[in-house]
């Protein structure tokens, strides 16, 4: 799910006396998203039918500048918001850091969905998260290290999941809302 960088904080909280760590104001994301939430599914759907020749470096494009613009150590919504699914890899290796054997881990930390019977994490927040960083950011699940998604190709055969995601990612937000604007300013759409 979100990347973020531990080392950089933790260098940073050694020296509580310039640890100045924001946190993003997600109820006033919230707000934003109310807002414009309808515009924006309705430019994903169009995007289903109609879909500009370049969109890969277009996406490409756009994801840069909302890098340049959303940290994600300072949101954390998606490990506080959504629950990640793990792989057998994923329980192998993560149970392993903790010298427990997976049906161990399982037991205390995931539970199966019950629609696809994938392992989930039974709670949320996540339990690994830890001062709004990610405790195992090494070996966290693959679920948790795609997210959130913005290099899928082609990209808008995930509009579906694209419009579940602005609500909980300010980035996917951001990226949806500024692809809107540039292909609205800058195609016949
Ligand atoms: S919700 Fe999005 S912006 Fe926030 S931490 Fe997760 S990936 Fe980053
Ligand atoms: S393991 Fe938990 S804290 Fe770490 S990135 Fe995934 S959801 Fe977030």
């Amino acid at each position: 799910m979100g990347s973020k960088n531990l080392a950089k904080i933790t260098l940073l909280s050694r020296n509580p006396l310039i640890f100045t760590h924001f946190i993003m104001d997600l109820k006033a994301f919230k707000k934003k998203v109310a807002k414009k939430k309808d515009k924006l599914n309705a430019f994903l759907t169009k995007l289903d039918d109609i879909v500009p020749d370049d969109m890969p470096q277009l996406v490409a494009e756009v994801d840069k500048t909302v890098w340049q613009d959303v940290d994600c150590t300072t949101c954390a919504n998606c490990c506080k918001s959504m629950v990640p699914t793990y792989t057998t890899k994923d329980i192998a290796r993560i149970s392993a850091h903790f010298g427990m054997t997976p049906k161990q881990f399982k037991d205390k930390w995931l539970e199966k969905d019950p629609d696809n019977g994938d392992w989930q994490n039974k709670q949320r927040p996540c339990q690994f998260l830890k001062d709004n960083l990610c405790s195992i950011y090494e070996i966290r699940p693959a679920d948790c290290a795609e997210f959130p998604h913005h290099n899928k190709k082609p990209f808008d055969l995930y509009n579906d999941m694209f419009k579940q995601n602005i609500e909980y990612c300010p980035a996917t937000f951001t990226l949806i809302n500024r692809l809107r604007k540039r292909v609205e300013k800058e195609y016949e759409w």
